[in-house]
């Protein structure tokens, strides 16, 4: 590991982002670590890496959780930044049932348009196309841009705001269907983002989002999920102050399972509101997610885990097991380098995105190889760093299984894995 220092492309947060108030309560401190995408180039694992505080603090005026480090979009979405959804086949499916919802329900046609912010490698907009409704993908990120192009996806290149908006709309767009999936929690200037939907959508469309939901986050302790890029762990009740000052208002709201717990959100410029989100808001009061008090434990529970798991590891290293790593995506990157497991405790983590395969994880540098050598270098276990697609990993790596092997998690607890038949005697809690 290169000499680190810490970097002066962030600056510290003074204010929310969302409402602007100056009362930031601590919640959880995570201390320096490096920016959780940036994967390290084997030949430049001596130079320096730029580590970046890792906080996350609680707005006591408008209940919105966020990291408290702002780190410049240009240094986080370089043209090296290595996530392409089209690699996770789950993402694949769960993006394909909601195109599908949306052309039924909406009854999507050719003279429609739909809008996706942060559109990637197009895996989404792509079934929209299928169906003949004339789409428009943008996304700042240069690979998969130009992979979405490739496929045939019109896709701008530009991080979307309010200008992008204007600019749009003076082509005449106004799409009657506006996506962003997995990118509200990930803008800084959340104001400007959200304007530029109240700018572009038409006056009777619905824009839907996807992201992480903090009580999911804060209830299964997965702390992982904490990154620079993650700016945002939202509520409802966050979320319903944001989208107001830009004159959109909450319609309907559905749990997924996606990513450890999400939301999908429906917003519009009308105040309809179903029951079931009345209900969700309903609990979010009855839990008090409005308040610090919420959140008090959840520090403490953080770093449980984390000795939990480092005496679990460490049990492993000590009788001489080898113990790999599945899933070299962002969490890992946080779960690692808070851990601070013992050098070498994790031999190696493989991933199926072959833009990441060579490369060591930033930080505690642990190489990324292929996912055959799983099967090929047999350790006696391997920690699921990708949590929330484990059932989908465990299905993929019954080979893995068959020979002996053992998968672990560290999330929501450590463990040894429950993995049905092919999982030996001893797999408990
Ligand atoms: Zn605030």
């Amino acid at each position: 590991m290169g000499v680190q220092a810490f970097s002066p492309s962030s600056t510290h947060l003074e204010t929310c982002r969302s409402c602007g108030s100056g009362r930031l309560a601590p919640v959880l401190d995570l201390g320096a670590q490096p920016l959780a995408n940036a994967l390290v180039d084997p030949e430049r694992e001596q130079e320096p890496e730029a580590l970046y505080p890792l906080k996350v603090v609680f707005c006591e005026a408008c209940g919105l959780l966020q990291v408290d480090e702002t780190v410049r979009a240009d240094v986080l979405f370089n043209e090296d930044y290595p996530y392409y959804s089209s690699f996770i086949p789950a993402l694949l499916a769960h993006s394909r049932d909601h195109a599908l919802q949306l052309i039924e329900e909406r009854r999507l046609a050719p003279e429609d348009l739909v809008v996706e912010v942060a559109s990637n490698d197009g895996y989404l907009l792509r079934n929209f196309l299928e169906a003949g409704v004339p789409v428009l993908g943008v996304d700042p990120a240069d690979g998969p841009v130009r992979a979405a192009i490739e496929a045939g996806v019109p896709t701008r290149k530009a991080f979307f705001g309010a200008d992008v908006a204007r600019q749009l709309r003076a082509e005449g767009k106004r799409p009657s269907v506006m996506i962003a999936n997995n990118v509200l929690a990930h803008v800084d200037s959340i104001n400007d983002f959200v304007e530029g939907f109240a700018i572009l959508l038409a006056d009777d469309g619905i824009a839907e989002f996807e992201f992480p939901y903090a009580r999911d986050m804060v209830e299964q302790c997965a702390f992982d999920t904490i990154y620079h890029e993650h700016v945002f762990y939202y509520s409802l009740t966050a979320l319903e102050r944001l989208f107001g000052r830009h004159g959109l208002h909450l319609n309907d709201v559905t749990r997924l399972s996606i990513h450890g717990g999400s939301l999908r959100l429906r917003v519009s410029r009308s105040t309809g509101k179903t029951e079931r989100l009345r209900a969700l808001q309903a609990e979010e009061v009855a839990l008090g997610m409005d308040g610090l008090g919420y959140y008090s434990d959840f520090g403490d529970r953080v770093r449980s885990l984390r000795d939990e798991l480092r005496a679990l590891i460490g049990g492993f290293c000590a009788a001489h097991k080898k113990v790999a790593a599945y899933g070299a995506a962002a969490k890992g990157a946080t779960l690692l380098n808070f851990a601070q497991l013992p050098a070498g405790a994790i031999s190696f983590v493989v991933d199926r995105n072959t833009h990441k395969v060579g490369k060591l994880l930033p930080g505690v540098h642990v190489p990324i190889r292929n996912v055959d050598e799983l099967l090929s270098e047999k350790p006696d276990y391997c920690l699921i760093l990708t949590w929330n697609f484990a059932d989908e990993i465990v299905q993929q790596q019954r080979g893995y299984l068959e020979a002996g092997g053992v998968f672990l998690r560290a999330v929501p607890h450590p463990e040894v894995m429950q993995t049905g038949i092919f999982c030996g005697a001893g797999a408990a809690r």
